[in-house]
Parts: structure tokens; sequence; C-alpha cells
């Protein structure tokens, strides 16, 4: 089982599009594949067709150990994975965890049990480096990191960056930059291109080679509770999402014949 937490403490970044979308084309592709909504928004919840609304439990049961993960997950109707979903319930578990044993370690013990079941996880982390992302950032084995090629796009990063390192160093040694993914891309703005440009020079091969454009159909799928990938399969931005899906199976199965 991989899992992987898409985070970058900025948002509208990209991070639930890519989220949802890797989750639907890793599962179209063949992975059993489980989506964690770790944000209190529940954006992933719902663009993948589960309602937050009427949800009896949440992650936030599950993160205060109120509920157990297979109390909790639910089938996507639309995706082809499961969704371990959240609402606004979630915003008060930053406060609830902050006195509780082992706090940031909770996402951890809840997925390792389930290790069996899935060979991937998402986690679709919060905009913010909070007791949440630290709880996707600890249980992950990598982070993909969604970015936009726009000029205040690195500022920021080396937070981000500084954090992964401190979580590295102190709660979680498997963790790792999995890779930069640049998303709602202008091929026609020469800044985009200059940005993407420097991206590759500063970060090298952990900049994904996979960039995914600006397109409409993936801003419009959400609304509809479908996956962008399976809500117009021909549309330049589903198709960029399928080709990562096949560039993230491919390094890990390189990873794996390294190991
Ligand atoms: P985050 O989770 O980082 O806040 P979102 O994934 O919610 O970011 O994206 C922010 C907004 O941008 C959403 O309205 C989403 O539909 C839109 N969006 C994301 N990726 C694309 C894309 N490749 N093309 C067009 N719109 C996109
Ligand atoms: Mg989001």
């Amino acid at each position: 089982m991989h899992i992987f937490a898409i985070a970058n403490q900025k948002g509208g970044v990209g991070k639930t599009t890519t989220s949802v979308n890797l989750a639907a084309a890793l599962a179209a592709s063949g992975q059993r594949t489980l989506l964690v909504d770790l944000d209190p928004q529940g954006n992933a919840t719902m663009g993948c067709g589960v309602d937050k609304r009427n949800l009896k439990q949440s992650v936030y049961h599950v993160l205060l150990q109120m509920a157990t993960l297979e109390e909790t997950r639910a089938p996507s109707p639309t995706g082809g994975f499961d969704v371990l979903p959240a609402n606004r319930d979630l915003a008060g578990a930053e406060v609830e965890l902050v006195d509780l044993d082992l706090r940031e370690m909770r996402l951890k013990g809840a997925l390792h049990e389930h290790r069996n079941d899935y060979d991937f996880v998402l986690i679709d982390c919060p905009p913010s480096l909070s007791m949440l992302t630290l709880n996707g950032l600890c249980a992950a084995h990598g982070v993909i990191i969604p970015m936009q090629c726009e000029y205040y796009a690195l500022e920021g990063l080396s937070d981000l960056v500084n954090t992964i390192k401190k979580v590295h160093a102190n709660l979680n040694r498997d963790l790792k930059i999995i890779g930069l993914l640049r998303v709602m891309f202008d091929p026609r703005s020469t800044l985009s291109n200059q940005v993407s440009a420097q991206l590759e020079q500063h970060f090298g091969d952990k900049v994904f080679q996979t960039i995914v454009p600006r397109n409409v159909r993936l801003a419009e799928a959400p609304s509809h509770g479908i996956p962008g990938v399976l809500f117009d399969k021909a549309a330049k931005g589903a198709l960029a999402y399928l080709a990562f899906a096949t560039e993230l199976i491919e390094r890990v199965k390189q990873w794996e014949n390294e190991v």
C-alpha cells in the first residue's frame, strides 16, 4: 500500500482536483484506491459524489477514535474508489486533538489496520500546515505537491519543504517528496513557461513529466459529483490526469525494483 499526501499550504492550487482525479485515474487502471478527505471544506468528498451533509460518521470521528475506518469509508458512487469523507465537523478536530496522545499519528494508525485493502491511499490535505496536515504527513510515504506556474508559486514552497523535512526528522522517517505536479498550466503564457523551466532546473526529476493544463471540464465536474477524468474522458485535463496516474505507477514500480 502506497500512501501519498497531496499537500500545499496555499489554497486554490489544485490539491483537491488532483486528489479526486488521481484517485479516479488510479481506480480506472485497476488500482484499489482510498481517498482520504482531510479538509473540513469537504470538497473532495462532494467531488466524488458523496454528500458531506448526510454523513453519520466522517474522518473526524476516525481521528478522534469515535468510529473505525471500516464504519466510516464509503464507496464513491461515481469514481470506483473508496472515500473517507469529511465535512465541517473536522474543523473541531484541530482543537480536540491537541491534548491527546499521539495526536499526529491518528490517521496513520487507522490506515495501518487496512494496509491490505488498498494499493493506493491519497490524502487531500487542507490549505494550512496544521495538525490535520501533520496527520496526513505522518501517515504518508510521500508528498505530491501540486503547483501553479505563476510568479508567487515558489514563495511558500520552502515553508512546505521545511515542514516535510522536520516531519521526516522527528515523526516519519518514511516521508519523502515524491514530486511537484504542474497544474492549471497555460502553455501560451510566457511566465508559466519560465516558472516551469525554473522548477525543472531547481528540482530536477522531482518535477513530474506530466503537466495538467487549465481545462474548464475539470472545474465543471465537481458540481456533478463526478471526477473530471470520468465526467469528460476525452478532455485535455482528463487525459493529463490519466497520464499522471500512469507516470506515478511507473515511478512506484521503479522504487520497488530499487529496494
Ligand atoms: P485546492 O484544493 O488546492 O484548494 P482546488 O483543487 O479546489 O484547489 O482548485 C481550485 C479551483 O481551481 C477549483 O475551482 C477547481 O475546479 C479549479 N481547478 C483546479 N485545477 C484546474 C484545472 N486544471 N483547470 C481548470 N480549473 C481547475
Ligand atoms: Mg482543497
